[in-house]
């Protein structure tokens, strides 16, 4: 890794923060939600992090995630897989992998292979269209139920963020499900994702289940203003060049590109092949506290539209105003860090 590599710096003691803070917010256990490389954060370092904390339950999406973390060899740590895999030797060989339900052919699917139903939970859809059983096949969900006396791990559903009556609609049209099917059979309920957590009590379930709030990404009208942002995306400035001496910025002619008052271009470590999308093209980076635009992305680098007070060696931030990037690029913030690979190295401070 050189010295003017580009990393996502992790403030620890904001995440853990962040994880206790909602876990007495609640009085809930937490299942932690960390896919997509925890959200971008680096899924080793989050996970050994929090199981030092005692957190021992974490959910990914893909069978990929979950035999990382199986590869970390934590002790006493339970793996929740939020879609539905193929591959159901993985669950039998590792009984503390565990897995959503997501429909009742996959139940069927599930059970005629021998997998044990404390290594699963039901989900209950209610129209997110995503993923789960639908509320109109829950007579037929009892049956199976109730004739082999089954008795699950979990049972689960997902409050999307849509608007406060309708969770509460959901909220209640789940708690009744759980009962016609018996609260009994379950040991543990979860319904709350992060935008739940804040809109919703969850007064019927036992965990929450959440990411981005773990994180400090909050979804736009669900804000609480007790969590942090935990992430910061930065490197140093590799190069500094006078506009007047380059024809070119990058592959394109230097005419091209909107400088405005500035007259120098520094150059970074960070391109596309990190992940740093040619989409960001224009948005605003802060170097000593000051904006500057970044004119132009390439595979491996990046060139910053600079003044005469920057100099080589400095620290630049990319992201570091959200809602402004989120204005330009016209995507959720959710997926600024998801999409930066592993080209880029993740710390925690
Ligand atoms: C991603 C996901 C979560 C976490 O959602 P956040 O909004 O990040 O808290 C919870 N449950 C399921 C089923 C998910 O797919």
């Amino acid at each position: 890794m050189g010295v003017n590599d580009f990393k996502v710096i992790v403030k620890k003691e904001n995440i853990l923060h962040n994880y206790h803070y909602l876990k007495k917010l609640k009085n809930k256990n937490i299942i932690a939600v960390v896919k997509a490389n925890a959200y971008g954060h680096g899924i080793e370092n989050i996970v050994k992090l929090l199981t030092e904390e005692g957190c021992d339950y974490f959910a990914v999406s893909r069978e990929y995630e979950a035999k990382k973390i199986l590869n970390f060899q934590l002790k006493n740590i339970k793996i929740l897989i939020l879609e539905t895999i193929e591959n159901l030797d993985l669950l039998k060989q590792n009984s503390n992998l565990e897995m959503m339900v997501n429909s009742l052919s996959d139940l069927k699917n599930i059970l005629s292979n021998g997998i044990s139903t404390k290594q699963l939970h039901l989900k209950i859809d209610f129209g997110f269209g995503r993923n789960g059983i639908l509320e109109k096949e829950i007579n037929k969900l009892e049956k199976i139920i109730k004739e082999k006396n089954l008795k699950f791990k979990g049972i689960s559903t997902h409050l999307f963020a849509a608007d406060y009556k309708d969770m509460l609609e959901i909220e209640k049209k789940f708690e009744d499900i759980v009962n016609i099917l018996g609260k009994e059979r379950f040991e543990i309920i979860h319904t709350q994702n992060s935008a739940g957590i804040i809109s919703v009590e969850g007064k019927n379930s036992t965990h929450i289940r959440c990411g981005t709030i773990l994180f400090g990404l909050q979804e736009i009208g669900y804000h609480d203003p007790k969590i942090k942002r935990a992430f910061k995306l930065c490197g140093k400035i590799l190069g500094i060049k006078d506009i007047k001496d380059l024809k070119y910025i990058g592959y394109e002619k230097k005419e091209a590109i909107n400088l405005g008052k500035n007259n120098k271009i520094a150059k970074i470590r960070i391109g596309y092949g990190d992940g740093f999308s040619k989409r960001s093209e224009n948005i605003m980076s802060i170097i000593n506290n000051k904006k500057f635009k970044i004119v132009h992305i390439s595979m491996d680098s990046s060139f910053v539209a600079v003044d005469e007070s920057v100099k080589v060696g400095d620290e630049i931030e990319i992201f570091h105003d959200l809602q402004e990037a989120i204005n330009h690029l016209e995507v959720p913030h959710y997926e600024f860090l998801s999409v930066i690979n592993d080209r880029i190295e993740r710390e925690l401070i």
